[in-house]
């Protein structure tokens, strides 16, 4: 089940260039698990105290409730005027890509740019006389590549929760009990908001998500997400160990599904367009919605 994916900051847009910090403001930033606890590290704070401080939806998302600046947009809650970013050793993939994006086919990655005229330009006049560099050069000089490695790694998370929901719902008899609650609950959390798919899940599974054991190190991005995983996966056994009936089947797919969603959205996915997507799968192996 082959997922496109597309990081890139999206306005309603940072970089580091110039300490004017125009890309730092009116923008979303979305987050992995990983990234939360680096940003954390670079704050020298507990991930959780630094999810409950700078972040919105359960961390999926940094909050900009900064002062307003460029253009009269809010800032990041990272953001500090004539410093620029306070965790800037820390910074997440879409930031250090910025004003570039990044696309994931299959195998196949790709640095994009998604517009008509280029946004540093018009924020930051200045950068026109900066030296020239080429794209290779400027992704190399942005140390991306633990960055890279631990968005492949929790989209390998996001497809396992979504495995997990259709096992849950191909598998238990669900599907052939012409239940259609499961796929419209699927649907549904796909079109909610990042702060209602968060309430929804719960604080317990929450946090379960987005702050792993805050033991782990997060020197390797990789082994820091398939420890992660490997929690979720026992979490979800010894809750779900024990059903017993058709309708808990299709509460615990949800949930799984709730998951594969809400950290779709920290790695740049479109959650409706990933529910469908996961629907029409689901659909074809003899599930209604
Ligand atoms: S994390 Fe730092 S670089 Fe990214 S938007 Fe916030 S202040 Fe700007």
């Amino acid at each position: 089940m082959p997922v496109t994916t597309k990081l890139s900051l999206t306005d309603n847009l940072p970089l580091t260039c110039s300490r004017s910090g125009t890309c730092c403001h009116g923008k979303m930033v979305n987050l992995n698990p990983w990234e939360l606890a680096c940003l954390a590290e670079a704050k020298e704070m507990p991930p959780r105290q630094f999810r409950d401080q700078y972040c919105e939806s359960g961390g999926i998302r940094l909050r900009f409730d900064g002062r307003p600046g460029w253009k009269g947009l809010p800032a990041c809650s990272l953001y500090r005027p004539d410093f620029g970013c306070s965790a800037h050793p820390g910074r997440p993939l879409v930031c250090r890509l910025y004003p570039l994006g990044r696309q994931k086919q299959n195998e196949e990655q790709f640095y994009i740019y998604q517009g008509h005229e280029f946004p540093c330009l018009e924020g930051c006049p200045e950068v026109d006389g900066l030296p020239r560099m080429t794209v290779a050069d400027y992704i190399t000089g942005q140390a991306v590549r633990s960055f890279e490695a631990a968005q492949d790694e929790y989209l390998e998370v996001m497809q396992n929760l979504a495995d997990g929901a259709f096992v849950l719902l191909l598998e238990s008899g669900l599907a052939e009990s012409d239940d259609r609650k499961t796929l419209r609950l699927w649907r549904q959390m796909g079109s909610e908001e990042p702060q209602q798919l968060a309430q929804r899940l719960g604080n317990r599974w929450i946090d379960r998500l987005m702050l792993p054991d805050p033991a782990d190190s997060i020197a390797d991005p990789v082994s820091f997400s398939r420890r992660h995983y490997d929690l979720l996966l026992s979490e979800a056994e010894e809750s779900f160990g024990t059903m017993e009936d058709l309708p808990a089947y299709s509460e615990a797919s949800g949930l799984m599904m709730g998951l594969a969603l809400h950290l779709g959205r920290g790695l740049g996915t479109d959650p409706s367009e990933l529910a469908e997507h996961w629907i029409n799968t689901a659909k074809k192996h003899g599930a209604r919605d």
